[in-house]
C-alpha cells in the first residue's frame, strides 16, 4: 500500500494553499529543484557541449520515456519525450493517417480539447485530398466509427468534465471497422491506470506538467504499438528522429522503432525536472493512487452538493466513469473560483461556466479536501464571490 505520508512529503506546496489543479500544473518535486539546479550548474555549467555524451542528455528522452511507459502499461522503448502535446497530436495523427492511406476521417468528440481539433483541422488542410475531422457527441463516437473512418482521436478523460472514454471497447470498435485509434492521455497519465498494450492502443500522446509534476512548459511523450513502431513514417522528419543524426545525410531515413518519433533537440533542463518527478513513482503505485483519488473526490462532491444547492454537478457521478475531477457549473464560476483562490484553494475555470477541481492523491489528503469544501460552502452562502475584483478576467484563467 502507498505511503501517502511520504508521496506528499516530496512535494513542495506554498504555505496556506490547498491544491485542488495538479490536474492543469503539477507542483514542484523537491527532487525536482536539486536536480535542475546541478543539470544547470554541474552539467551544462561544467560540461558544456561535453553533456550530450557525458551525462546523458542525448538518451534522456527515451530514458524518461521509459518511466512513463510503465505507468500507462507501455513495453520499454514504445514512449519517447519532446516537443509539446500539440505538436505530438499532430506527429502521431500524420503517422496514423498515413497507415490507412484509403480513408479520409479523423474522427473525435465534441468534448475533446479545442488544441487537439485544432491541430487535426490543420492538418487535415495541409493534406487536402478530402481529409476531414468529424466531432459527435461523446456517447455517439462508437456508433459514428464507419467504412471511411481512418483515425478515432480521442482524448481518454475530458479535461472538462472528467467524463472517461472505455479505451479498450473503442479501441476494439475502431480496429473492428479497420480504423486506427490515437489516445490523449494528458488527463490519465499519473491519474488513472492505463493499459496502451492491454487495450491495443495504436497511438497515444500526453503531458508530464499535469499528473506527473514536471513543470510549466514540460515535454510531451508520444507511445508507438510495437505492431506499427518499425512502419510508421513520422511526419515531422527532424533530425534527432534520423537513423544517423551525425552523419549528417541529405535524405532521410527514420531511427529504429519509437525514436524516430523524436524531432528536435530536447529541453534537457525540463527532462532533468521531470525525471526527478518520476521518482515519487518508485514508491506509489497507481492503483493506489486511483483508489484515494476515487475516495477524495466522492467525499468533496458528497460535500459540496450538500452545502451548495446553485452548484450543478457536471461529471459523471459514477467515480468508475470519471478521471481524477471533479466539475460543477455555475454562471458565475469565474468569481467564485478567483474568491476561492483568494482564500487559498485553488483550482480553475474552463469557459463558459465550469469549476474544476483537480484530485492528485500524491500530495492532497482527506483533511484538506474537507477544508476546501467548507470554504467553497462559506464562499456560496455568504456570496463572497460577487465583488468587482472577482470578475476582472485574467489572460488564463
Ligand atoms: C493540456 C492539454 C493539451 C495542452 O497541449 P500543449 O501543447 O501541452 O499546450 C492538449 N490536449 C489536451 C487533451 C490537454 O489536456
Amino acid at each position: 500500500m502507498t505511503d501517502f505520508a511520504a508521496t506528499r512529503a516530496m512535494f513542495h506546496l506554498p504555505e496556506g494553499v490547498i491544491y485542488l489543479d495538479g490536474n492543469s500544473l503539477g507542483p514542484l518535486p523537491r527532487a525536482a529543484a536539486a536536480r535542475v539546479a546541478a543539470a544547470v550548474t554541474d552539467e551544462w555549467g561544467e560540461m558544456l557541449i561535453r553533456g550530450w555524451n557525458a551525462a546523458g542528455w542525448i538518451d534522456m528522452p527515451a530514458r524518461v520515456g521509459d518511466r512513463i511507459a510503465r505507468l500507462i502499461g507501455a513495453p520499454p522503448g514504445s514512449v519517447v519525450m519532446g516537443d509539446t502535446l500539440s505538436i505530438k497530436v499532430y506527429q502521431a495523427l500524420a503517422s496514423a493517417l498515413e497507415l490507412v492511406p484509403d480513408r479520409r476521417i479523423i474522427l473525435s468528440d465534441t468534448g475533446n480539447f479545442p488544441s487537439d481539433l485544432y491541430m487535426a483541422d490543420g492538418l487535415c488542410r495541409t493534406l487536402g485530398r478530402g481529409y476531414r475531422v468529424q466531432t459527435v457527441a461523446p456517447e455517439a463516437v462508437e456508433d459514428a466509427i464507419g467504412p471511411d473512418t481512418a483515425v478515432v482521436m480521442l482524448t481518454e478523460v475530458d479535461y472538462r468534465t472528467g467524463r472517461m472514454h472505455d479505451m479498450a471497447r473503442l479501441t476494439a470498435a475502431a480496429h473492428a471497422a479497420g480504423a486506427l485509434t490515437v489516445w490523449d492521455l494528458a488527463h490519465s497519465a499519473g491519474a488513472i491506470p492505463v493499459d496502451l498494450a492491454g487495450t491495443g492502443a495504436d497511438f497515444a500522446v500526453g503531458c508530464s506538467y499535469k499528473y506527473l509534476n514536471s513543470g510549466p512548459g514540460g515535454p510531451a511523450f508520444i507511445y508507438v504499438a510495437p505492431t506499427w513502431a518499425e512502419v510508421a513514417r513520422p511526419a515531422l522528419s527532424g533530425w534527432l528522429g534520423h537513423e544517423a543524426p551525425f552523419a549528417f545525410a541529405p535524405d532521410y531515413r527514420p531511427a529504429r522503432g519509437i525514436e524516430r518519433m523524436r524531432v528536435g533537440t530536447p529541453p534537457i533542463l525540463q527532462l532533468a525536472a521531470l525525471d526527478a518527478a518520476m521518482d515519487v513513482w518508485d514508491i506509489a503505485d497507481i492503483r493506489d493512487v486511483r483508489a484515494r483519488s476515487i475516495e477524495l473526490s466522492q467525499a468533496f462532491l458528497a460535500a459540496v452538493e450538500a452545502a451548495c444547492p446553485d452548484l450543478s454537478l457536471v461529471s459523471p457521478r459514477d467515480p468508475a466513469r470519471r478521471g481524477s475531477q471533479v466539475s460543477f457549473a455555475h454562471p458565475e464560476g469565474y468569481a467564485i473560483m478567483q474568491a476561492l483562490i483568494a482564500r487559498g484553494v485553488i483550482g480553475d475555470f474552463r469557459a463558459p461556466d465550469i469549476l474544476r477541481f483537480g484530485f492528485a492523491p500524491l500530495y492532497l489528503g482527506p483533511d484538506e479536501v474537507r477544508r476546501a469544501a467548507a470554504i467553497l460552502a462559506e464562499i456560496m452562502q455568504h456570496r463572497l464571490w460577487d465583488r468587482p475584483e472577482f470578475k476582472r478576467r485574467a489572460r488564463v484563467t
